[in-house]
């Protein structure tokens, strides 16, 4: 199943999708809450989206309006470091014996179509394709063996990064790096856990303007899905609509030569197999 959040002329909705066409979950079943976040709490959320998702295709009665991020405001926006062997290989860096992790503003939360917003302060503005874990249950001490009944499912995210900010300011400001407003476009929906049977081997790819720059698999990455959901649980708990960014395969600008950063008037896509595809306009903010 595909969950995605629309904007309509009546507010936000949440909806099932399929060939591009969307139900109104809450009109095929009122009980249901109107936004993502609040469903993946419910512990019948995805049964009974199932059953109002067949009853509103079966009955031919579609929803219109634009894609949003699939998750509004999550509480948390975790990032994982270098996690792939190709891309810290390329960073010139050993890979981590345990996974780097920061994270994000909800602020930076965009969704498909949305403009990613260059602050005039950043100069060198990278791309990152990341695979994005979206968590459905609360859990904190998660051991690895039962990690996957914390996943929800899955989406494309673009881990956008001012370089120089996260680089080159003194002592390195990650953070500020990482979290400029826009800076997270995720979508353009949530596949179900159940659609996605081994996420360690999926493609994963960006295009900048049509050109391929990033080209990898899920099947390069250091610490697996159910190993990050361990290992940050150990100190944080995670809640339903939490997003893990998983980190970024090899091709990113930074380290091209010469690099490439991006520019207003540029496009960014992710694709991550069976994910769907992300698209963002870059701006000046
Ligand atoms: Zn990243």
């Amino acid at each position: 199943m595909k969950l995605a959040t629309i904007s309509t002329s009546g507010g936000n909705r949440v909806v099932a999708v399929r060939d591009d066409k969307f139900i109104d979950l809450c009109a095929a079943d009122p009980g249901l809450p109107p936004s993502l976040k609040e469903l993946l709490a419910l512990d019948t959320g995805f049964v009974r989206s199932r059953s109002a998702a067949e009853k509103g295709f079966t009955a031919g009665k579609f929803i219109s309006g634009k894609l949003l991020a699939p998750v509004q405001r999550p509480d948390k926006v975790i990032c994982i470091g270098l996690n792939y062997r190709d891309h810290a290989a390329e960073s010139g860096m050993e890979p981590p014996p345990e996974p780097v992790v920061f994270s994000k503003f909800s602020q930076t939360v965009i969704g498909p179509e949305d403009s990613i917003r260059l602050p005039p302060v950043c100069h060198q503005v990278d791309y990152e394709a990341e695979l994005v874990v979206v968590i459905g249950r609360r859990g904190k001490r998660i051991p690895r063996t039962e990690a996957a009944n914390y996943v929800a499912g899955y989406m494309n995210g673009n881990d956008v990064s001012a370089r120089d900010w996260q680089l080159q300011k003194p002592g390195k400001q990650w953070l500020l790096g990482k979290t400029p407003d826009t800076f997270a476009p995720t979508g353009p929906w949530l596949v179900t856990a159940d659609e996605v049977p081994n996420s360690g081997n999926l493609s994963v790819k960006l295009r900048l303007n049509g050109e391929t720059m990033q080209n990898s698999t899920t099947r390069e990455l250091i610490f697996a899905v159910d190993e990050l959901i361990a290992y940050v649980s150990q100190i944080v708990t995670l809640e339903p609509g939490d997003l893990i960014f998983t980190g970024t395969p090899p091709g990113v600008g930074m380290a091209r030569k010469p690099p490439v950063f991006l520019k207003a008037g540029d496009v960014c896509e992710v694709e991550i197999a069976g994910l769907g595809v992300l698209k963002n306009p870059v701006v000046v903010d």
